[in-house]
């Protein structure tokens, strides 16, 4: 597959060839299934300060908020209730979250839902650190690698962020066994078909469980507030690919693709995809966890959010399953 062909042809026919073999590979390793995560968004404090990142440390004028154990729970009993059976925890590096309150938080959800996949999103920790969480209970963790070039990393973040801890961080999830996701944002600042290729050539030898890519959305107050966004048909492409080269992985269709265009999700459920996240964090903080700018869907409720999921799912002819949705490779 000529990766570079297919992200630059203008020919149609060749875009719609490419979706409909990752959709074709799609059915045949998940069958018609989307997989429903629930996100909530436990703490817009971080201790980084990533170039792209609208929660980064010196981001202006944002007012900062973590979520409490119980506010916590009760986004997984509502979420329990709505058919959801992951819960992704996700929030910026906050220190307040030490090792003893994740692992009571995630030992508390597991007792509370034994029947619910617990994944955690919370950056980069130590070994040890993930080794306790996942003896708490945790199944899985997201961790970005955001490129697979330490230069590209360094144009993105500070000096004191370093691309070999964050590669490292994935091997330890991996070797705690862990079901781990990697990912990147289309046409972040630097970004070029090289530093694409090595992404594609990480995620073909990793073979991560999970992959989540999205297009890069400028972010007021940030460096890189005045770069231009990444582009919604390039993510397509990109999620195609990914399918094609690592055919069981878990693929959201994610909500920065939900921002860019109405049916964004849609889309990347015909190119491939097989996950869906609406948010299930209180309505009242959804609009801080503002990592770029006019992030989706800031203000429904929970039920609502799942069943315009469900319904949007259903209406393109795929199922969501109260289920878990495990790798199945
Ligand atoms: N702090 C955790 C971490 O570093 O993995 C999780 C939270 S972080 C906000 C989640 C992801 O949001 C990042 O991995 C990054 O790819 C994405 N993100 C951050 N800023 C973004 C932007 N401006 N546009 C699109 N995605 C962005």
């Amino acid at each position: 597959m000529n990766i570079r062909r297919l992200l630059t042809t203008s020919d149609p026919n060749a875009v719609e060839e490419l979706y409909a073999e990752a959709s074709r590979i799609r059915d045949e390793v998940y069958g018609r299934r989307v997989f429903m995560r629930g996100l909530i968004e436990i703490s817009n404090h971080c201790k980084n300060n990533c170039l792209y990142c609208g929660i980064r440390r010196d981001a202006p004028r944002l007012t900062r908020y973590r979520l409490t154990k119980e506010q916590i729970l009760e986004c997984c009993r509502t979420g329990h209730a709505l058919g959801f059976r992951t819960f992704v925890l996700q929030g910026g590096e906050d220190g307040w979250f030490t090792d003893e309150v994740m692992c009571d938080i995630v030992a508390a959800i597991r007792k509370a839902h034994p029947d619910c996949a617990i994944t955690l999103s919370l950056g980069e920790r130590g070994r040890d650190s993930f080794r306790r969480l996942r003896e708490a209970g945790a199944d899985r963790y997201l961790l970005r690698h955001e490129t697979a070039d330490a230069d590209h990393y360094a144009h993105l973040h500070p000096k004191e962020m370093s691309f070999e801890h964050r590669m490292q961080c994935l091997h330890d999830l991996r070797e705690l066994g862990y079901q781990v996701g990697c990912g990147f944002m289309v046409g972040s600042p630097g970004q070029t078909l090289d530093t694409l290729q090595k992404d594609l050539d990480f995620i073909r030898d990793f073979r991560p469980e999970m992959v989540g890519i999205g297009p890069f959305i400028p972010a007021s107050g940030t460096p890189f507030e005045e770069s231009p966004a990444g582009s919604v048909e390039a993510t397509l492409r990109l999620l195609a690919i990914i399918r094609i080269i690592h055919p069981h992985v878990l693929l959201p269709a994610t909500s920065a693709l939900g921002t860019m265009h109405p049916t964004g999700r849609e889309r990347a459920i015909a190119a491939g995809a097989n996950v869906v996240m609406p948010n299930l964090s209180p309505q009242d903080t959804r609009a801080l966890y503002s990592i770029y700018n006019n992030k989706l869907a800031t203000g429904s409720e929970a039920a609502e959010s799942a069943n315009d999921i469900r319904a949007r799912m259903k209406a393109i002819g795929f199922e969501v399953p109260t289920d878990r949705g495990d790798f199945a490779g």
